[in-house]
């Protein structure tokens, strides 16, 4: 049986970074969660980042890693080694990869996270088997990656271009973060649903969602949307089957374009699980060409919140192949 190779997986987040110890076969042997100062400068940076990839080297002795691989929120540039994160500015062009890479002597490879995530759910997720994968991130914002046989495919910066701000709604008055208008983001992101249950809260302030949000001490947001609606609330069932019309119109068209034999529903808003991944494919179906969606299976991604760590490894393993 061949041995399983070992990688470094390094997710950057806003708040926090996660790195781990992946192995070949997708598993997490050890992990570790830091926190860098958005005030430290790149010098800063790379020293917590590699302190941090030490200890975790240092508490496992026998796992010798072949490479490190970095998820990195933002744009990446040609070459994989430098991005831009708005963020965090210091890391803004900082070869991040090439440094820390340097630190250990390792070869070091730089992914946006949502490709990342992309890569781990094609070598390692439930659906592994299905060969053109169309993973749907829908979190804050709205990521799409499109793998065939495990290698991402990008258009631009690291990503399928900006496939999450796709203009969805001719009536779209409101400007999404990025500044376009009608765009599937500004409709159908955790942040549309956010507004969403502000709003409604306001003129329902006896309601399920707006209870549950006094209950809890904070303002009405997405996840009192999903957790009233996985209780049989009306109401946020209804947000959420608007929100999955919203991406299932996108999702046709990113099938039209893609021919994925899956798509794969990620990020936070996920956690709706059929109450948002049914009516995505019901509209994708309703709207969609049959030449392409009768091909396409709709399944929930399975590695959750490690797909970004798991991914930055196996870029590793996937650059690595003979
Ligand atoms: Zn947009």
């Amino acid at each position: 049986m061949p041995v399983d190779q070992i990688a470094i997986g390094v997710d950057i987040g806003g708040g926090s970074t996660k790195i781990g110890l992946v192995s070949s076969a997708g598993a997490i042997l050890d992990r570790a969660r830091i926190v860098a100062s958005k005030t430290d400068d790149a010098d800063q940076i790379v020293r917590t980042y590699a302190n941090a990839i030490k200890r975790l080297m240092a508490r496992n002795p026998s796992a010798v890693p072949i490479g490190i691989g970095i998820g990195f929120p933002g744009a990446i540039h040609p070459g994989n080694m430098s991005g831009t994160f708005a963020n965090v500015p210091a890391l803004d062009d900082t070869p991040l990869a090439e440094r820390i890479g340097a630190v250990f002597s390792l070869p070091a490879r730089m992914e946006n996270d949502g490709t990342a995530a992309g890569i781990a759910e094609a070598m390692f997720g439930k659906e592994r088997d299905s060969p053109r994968q169309l993973l749907v991130t829908a979190g804050t914002g709205i990521g799409v990656a499109f793998t065939v046989d495990g290698k991402p495919f990008v258009t631009s910066y690291g990503c399928l271009g900006n496939a999450g701000h796709v203009i969805v709604d001719p009536k779209g008055a409101e400007r999404c973060r990025q500044g376009c208008l009608g765009c599937l983001e500004s409709v159908a992101s955790a942040d549309a649903l956010n507004a969403m249950a502000a709003g409604f809260v306001r003129t329902n302030p006896n309601s399920a969602i707006a209870l549950h949000s006094v209950g809890l001490g904070k303002k009405a947001d997405a996840s009192d949307i999903i957790f009233c609606a996985r209780h049989g609330d009306g109401a946020a069932v209804s947000m959420l089957t608007e929100a999955g019309r919203w991406i299932g119109r996108a999702t046709a068209t990113w099938a039209h374009i893609f021919a994925p034999s899956i798509i794969l529903l990620g990020g936070g808003l996920s956690a709706a699980g059929d109450l948002l991944l049914k009516p995505i494919e019901q509209e994708a179906r309703r709207c969609g060409l049959a030449l392409y969606l009768d091909h396409a299976r709709f399944a929930l991604a399975s590695l959750g919140n490690d797909a970004g760590m798991i991914g930055a490894a196996a870029q590793i393993f996937l650059n690595s192949r003979p």
